[in-house]
């Protein structure tokens, strides 16, 4: 599942291109306020999330402080020319803050009415915790006391300057954070002060002396004094903050573009420390892990910013803050709302409180579970916010992966006691070994172990550890804090704020209620309810999936109702069909179920491991004569020809597409080496008996076997070429079997796929062994039925060729694996040590084998399509490599024109939803 959670963004557009509005009029800055704004929710590319929402929400006349957005695009200039900023662009941020100003009615750098500013930073796609904001930009020694004049509130206004101090220490000059944490805990230490708000404004006054020794320390300069220094020298630590590693390792998990930059937001502050009336907080319009309809989220009375979300104090449950302050309540409750129904889905917004005065901070759609997308989506169509066309676009293909997964066996989990209660952050069940750090859980889980992070609180430098662990326990932190965010979006069950824990980093281990847990020893828990227990313990198929198998009655699971009404309405709207790759009825079965309507993919050869049957394949592969090949061939008739009858069964009449045999015959044999110790096993034992013999005659064929370069060796269609007699005996199980569905009622048509084709003649001779046998199976089984024959493409010279192919092939399907292989010239089985570095290095994107070479396997694609199809226009097209559940290669597939594309089971309903996508994506460009 954590691998799969990597491509959940990969719908998105890699090269956005509508980007040159301000380039063309020359505009980079955009101002909002007095219930105007430059630009608006159409404008993520230019102004980010955060700036877009910020304009669409001053337009909507809502209380949003005033300010501008420099736009992404002088991210991109700033980085091409080498940190600077061009004056002309200097002067348009200078005419905005005149603006701003005016509108404020205070000015930056005064000391009688000092104009405070955040820098924001704000990308088009939100990337929580990655990038930098900093705060109460616009003190220095004068203006503190200005605004301590202005308010009254000696303590409110240094308490702002620390603040400052230590954001801009950090973002800009490069401080380390606990620096400054080290001079806070000092002050409240003499202070005897328990929380930061217990400090006075004298104790403040001493931690900003402080604060200020500490950067003259570490960078080596006085804290900057003039403001206009301030804003410029922030401004360009956001956008350095886009290449910071952590921001560059979140858009590689989550294939967002490295080009598309950041925006800088810079907005009037508003305060939330100004004293009890005055609050800070965070929510969702609805439940973001359960997707319930629910008011959600957290706040701090008399704080600041990020403090709800770093766990400084343990924030109240949002309901609490109707009680504190009712009339702002009431407020936050009819705008959120409003957002809701004005984007059509469900909004995550950021607010603060000033003297009991509402303003709006961030609104933009909530990262949500999957069981959550699922929930919602059927939700608001139930409620008319939305259309089911519009629901559909609501859910990410890959989150559906999420409801598929294994949940704990209920027996087994009650049985072990709780050891402590979390918050339920996210949902799903995690059992695996504890680790203590990020580094550690990429270390341990790439030797193939199941780890837990367990952090007092994460941070988005542990996103590489989060990404790989089974799941995600902290001792602090809310609903809202990063672990609860990320958990969430990433799919993984994630529990936090389990105040019980007390983690020891140093020596690895923590302790809860009197127990002590070691690295390596195994915790379990559920994201659902919060609970966590020290033990491994097994899991159990997913709601949907006990449905799916028979086990469970639709009526009695919601969240599977909700799943297939959406994958209903998703069919509705797509083009391309969704197959599945299937080898026994069984897994036929559960493709069916899960919606696919064809199997484009069943490979034979599994078939000859199943019980049994390798002797007689090795006799086959042994024989030394065709008529003792044939002998074993006859036995295995029977066995094929069932296992077809049952999959043609467990498919109703779909399209089944049966390969034949593919991999290099050695693959059946034992190895050589294993065979070589058995034979000097047995010349030590002396005995000089029948089994020695046979052993040296498999050796002898094994030897005779080998290939340096099996890939690319006697495999595939050259297999039928040189043993027709294997074609023939597959031929006749799959006619024979499809006869006896058909005479059962069953109207089934077969399709003969022969694998690896790259030259027409190859093809031509394989169809004349299908059509002759054929035609003897259909004379002795009495019936006659339609069956196709038709070819993989996955050889290059099979789509160049396409044209020629098409003269015999009835359907093409791509087999992208292969294709992939043999274009790049990559074996796929050991890429992987480089491909990592090759993405790391930025010389792919992606890995090819898991999404789609546009720009070449993909061009091949399209050549094979448009040669195949001149030949023979009704030529059906499909797509059998693991491409075919990959939701970014699916809408290349629709695009390329293909009829249908094939799967796996599980990612079948994901095929669907993205198949749908795909098509709606399509109509509304048209
Ligand atoms: P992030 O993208 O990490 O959420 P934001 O730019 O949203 O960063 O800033 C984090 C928090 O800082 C906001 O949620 C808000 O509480 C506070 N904040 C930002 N700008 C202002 C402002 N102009 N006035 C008051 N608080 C602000
Ligand atoms: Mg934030
Ligand atoms: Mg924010």
């Amino acid at each position: 599942m954590a691998k799969r959670t990597k491509q959940s963004s990969k719908r998105r557009t890699p090269n956005p291109k509508s980007r040159t509005p301000g380039a063309k009029s020359g505009k980079h800055v955009y101002f909002f306020g007095r219930g105007k704004a430059d630009g608006n929710r159409h404008m993520k590319d230019l102004l980010g999330g955060k700036g877009s929402g910020l304009a669409e929400m001053t337009n909507a006349g809502l209380p949003v402080p005033p300010g501008f957005t420099i736009s992404t695009e002088v991210c991109n200039i700033f980085y091409k020319q080498k940190g600077k900023i061009p004056s002309a662009i200097d002067a348009e941020i200078a005419s905005n803050l005149k603006k701003l100003e005016q509108t404020a009615g205070a000015t930056l750098g005064s000391t009688e009415n000092p104009l405070l500013v955040s820098v924001r930073s704000g990308a088009k796609f939100s990337m929580p915790g990655m990038m930098d904001t900093i705060l109460n930009l616009g003190l220095n020694d004068d203006a503190v006391e200005g605004l301590k004049g202005r308010t009254q509130n000696g303590r409110f206004a240094y308490d702002s300057y620390r603040r400052f101090i230590q954001m801009f220490g950090n973002v800009v000059l490069d401080i380390p954070k606990d620096a400054f944490e080290h001079e806070l805990e000092a002050v409240k230490k003499a202070r005897g002060a328990k929380l930061d708000t217990d400090l006075d404004e004298s104790a403040l006054g001493d931690l900003v002396a402080r604060y200020k020794s500490v950067v003259k320390a570490r960078a080596k300069r006085d804290f900057p004094q003039d403001p206009k220094e301030q804003l410029t020298m922030a401004r360009d630590a956001v956008f350095r903050s886009w290449m910071n590693a952590r921001a560059i390792e979140y858009r590689r998990i989550y294939d967002i573009p490295d080009d598309i930059g950041t925006a800088v937001n810079v907005q009037m502050m508003v305060f939330g420390n100004t004293g009890d009336r005055s609050a800070t907080g965070v929510g969702f319009t609805r439940n973001p892990a359960t997707g319930a309809k629910e008011f959600y989220g957290e706040f701090l009375i008399n704080a600041q910013g990020e403090d709800v979300v770093a766990g400084i104090r343990t924030p109240q449950p949002i309901r609490e803050l109707g009680g504190v302050m009712p009339k702002a309540y009431k407020q936050l409750r009819e705008i959120t709302t409003r957002l809701e129904k004005h984007y059509k889905d469900v909004q995550d917004f950021e607010f603060t409180i000033q003297d009991e005065q509402l303003y709006m901070l961030q609104t933009r759609s909530g990262k949500r579970t999957g069981h959550a997308a699922v929930v919602i989506a059927t939700d608001l169509v139930a409620e008319k916010l939305v259309t089911p066309k519009e629901a559909i676009l609501l859910v990410d293909p890959d989150a559906l992966d999420q409801l598929l997964a294994p949940g704990f066996d209920p027996d087994e989990w009650k049985k072990i006691p709780v050891a402590t209660k979390g918050l339920p952050a996210s949902p799903g069940a995690a059992s695996g070994q504890v680790v203590f750090t990020a580094d550690q859980a990429v270390e341990w889980s790439n030797q193939g172990k199941q780890v837990i992070l367990v952090r007092r609180e994460t941070v988005p430098d542990d996103i590489h550890g989060m990404f790989v662990a089974q799941g995600i326990l902290t001792a602090t932190g809310g609903m809202t804090s990063h672990a609860a965010v990320v958990g969430r979006q990433m799919g993984k069950p994630s529990v936090v704020g389990a105040g019980d824990l007390e983690i020891d980093e140093g020596r690895r281990q923590f302790r809860v209620n009197g127990k002590t847990v070691k690295e390596g020893d195994y915790v379990s828990f559920n994201g659902l309810t919060g609970e966590v227990k020290i033990a491994r313990v097994a899991s159990t198929p997913s709601e949907i999936l006990q449905v799916v198998d028979g086990a469970l009655a639709p009526a009695k699971s919601d969240i599977y109702r909700r799943f297939d009404k959406l994958l209903s309405w998703a069919d509705k709207f797509r083009t391309l069909g969704v197959y599945a790759n299937a080898d026994l009825p069984d897994q036929a079965a559960l493709a069916y179920a899960f919606g696919a309507r064809g199997i484009g993919l069943c490979r034979t050869e599994h078939m000859f491991f199943g019980e049994g049957r390798i002797p007689i394949v090795q006799r086959m592969i042994l024989a030394d004569t065709e008529a003792d090949r044939r002998k074993a061939l006859d036995e295995l008739l029977p066995l094929q020809r069932d296992d077809f009858y049952g999959v043609f069964k467990a498919m109703r009449g779909c399209p089944v597409t049966i390969r034949t045999i593919d991999p290099p015959l050695h693959e059946f044999l034992p190895k050589r080496e294993e065979l070589m110790v058995d034979i000097a096993k047995l010349e030590a034992t002396g005995k000089n008996g029948a089994e020695l013999d046979e052993k040296r005659r498999l050796l002898h064929r094994v030897e005779q076997l080998h290939e340096f370069n099996p890939m690319l060796g006697h495999r595939g269609v050259r297999l039928g070429i040189t043993y027709p007699e294997i074609t023939e005996m597959q031929t006749r199980a799959i006619i024979e079997a499809a006869c006896r569905v058909n005479r059962e009622g069953v109207k089934v048509v077969p399709e003969i796929m022969i694998p690896l084709v790259g030259l027409e003649k190859e093809l031509r001779d394989q169809k004349a062994i299908v059509d002759r046998v054929a035609a003897e199976a259909m004379k002795k089984e009495g019936i006659t039925i339609k069956y196709l024959v038709g070819t993989m493409i996955e050889v290059p010279r099979g789509s160049l060729a396409a044209g020629e192919i098409a003269e015999d092939a009835e359907f093409f399907s791509f087999g992208t694996n292969d294709m992939t292989q043999l274009t790049f010239g990559y074996s796929r089985d050991d890429a992987g040590k480089f491909l990592k570095i090759y993405q790391e290095r930025k010389i792919l994107d992606k890995d090819p084998f898991a999404s789609i070479d546009v720009e070449g396997v993909g061009a091949l694609v399209r050549i094979g399509v448009e040669r195949g199809r001149k030949t023979r226009p009704a030529l059906k097209i499909g797509i059998c490599g693991e491409h075919g559940g990959d939701a970014a290669s699916i809408h290349f597939f629709h695009q390329a024109g293909l009829n249908y594309v094939s799967a796996s089971p599980y990612r079948v309903p994901a095929a669907r939803l993205a198949a749908s996508q795909a098509a709606l994506a399509t109509r509304v460009g048209d």
